[in-house]
């Protein structure tokens, strides 16, 4: 469940809207959305109690860095990244859109919840696959397997891609479908030139209300992060166990171990994490940068 977003102190004209587990929206004088990233982590659909430092720098500056390649392919709701020196660096102005409530899943490689799914019912959203695949396994090609984006506080729900046209039309139901695999490929083809496979990513989008892409299907929220994307090591991929991931393992691993003390299905809430585990879950995110921009964080 979202906490309460960190006061930020933004001059006037900014207006809090919301605050989902990881972000904070604000409009701006301009009626532009503020959007800020922030240093919070989630895991097992909580807001853990600790930060993680640089979080949503990291977060923000891979979004911008991915907004910039996917120019050409899809129009996106940045409009800048001149904000209130409060949220600097961790924040971007962008185009207040009006949301589809579709999580575009793309997926690569089978694992997660996807796996979960496959072992069910022999096929994810509708979508059927080949017997005999593994976690980890590569599909024979990237498919689309959307979420109905649920309520704050519930689950977002598998849907098959004839109840996305039902939920939001036919013709947009086909332009996500269509971007989503075009951004994934183009994603995962650089993602692999730099040692990386891009085993499954999460994309929204939305509908322009005004300017240049007014009507127009819109991609916003981040990118490509490792929040919203599974990276894996090329070199260490292998089918059949799961993958080192480099996102929140750390963190997972030790909310579930014994050393928490934690019990996730009392429904209380996970425990302060550990100094070491905030330090090598920060190093996680700041390797994901370094290793996909080539640039050396800071
Ligand atoms: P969760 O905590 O499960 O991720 P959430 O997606 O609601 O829930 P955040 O990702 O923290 O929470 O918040 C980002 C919110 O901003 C999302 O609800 C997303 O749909 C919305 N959003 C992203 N881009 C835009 C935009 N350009 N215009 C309006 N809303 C946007
Ligand atoms: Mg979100």
């Amino acid at each position: 469940m979202s906490m309460d977003p960190i006061p930020y102190d933004l001059p006037d004209g900014y207006t809090h809207i919301y605050s989902g587990k990881v972000r904070d929206l604000y409009t701006t004088p301009e009626d532009r959305l503020l959007f800020v990233a922030s240093d919070r982590i989630s895991a097992y659909d909580w807001v853990l109690p600790t930060l993680i430092p640089d979080k949503g720098r990291i977060l923000t500056e891979l979004s911008l860095w991915w907004f910039d390649l996917l120019e050409g392919v899809v129009p996106n709701h940045l409009r800048g990244t001149n904000v209130p020196s409060a949220v600097r660096g961790r924040a971007m102005i962008c185009d207040r859109l009006e949301m589809l409530p579709i999580e575009c899943v793309v997926r690569g490689y089978l694992t997660g919840s996807g796996l979960v799914d496959y072992r069910d019912a022999g096929s994810i959203c509708g979508v059927g696959l080949p017997p005999g695949l593994k976690d980890g396994s590569l599909l024979p090609k990237p498919i689309f397997t959307p979420a109905e984006k649920a309520p704050v506080g519930e689950h977002d729900r598998n849907v098959t891609f004839d109840e996305v046209m039902m939920l939001i039309g036919q013709e947009e139901a086909q332009e996500l479908k269509r971007l989503s695999l075009e951004i994934y490929r183009r994603a995962d083809a650089l993602s692999r030139e730099r040692g990386l496979i891009l085993a499954d990513t999460k994309f929204e989008f939305g509908i322009g209300l005004s300017g240049k892409y007014v009507g127009q299907v819109v991609l916003a929220d981040e990118v490509l992060t490792p929040d919203s994307s599974r990276f894996w090591p090329l070199l260490e991929w292998e089918p059949g166990q799961a993958q080192p991931s480099f996102d929140k393992q750390y963190v997972r691993d030790w909310l579930t171990s014994p050393e928490s003390g934690w019990d996730r299905a009392s429904d209380t809430p996970p425990p302060p994490l550990p100094d070491e585990v905030v330090e090598k879950t920060r190093a996680k995110y700041v390797e994901a940068y370094e290793r996909l921009t080539g640039e050396t964080f800071r």
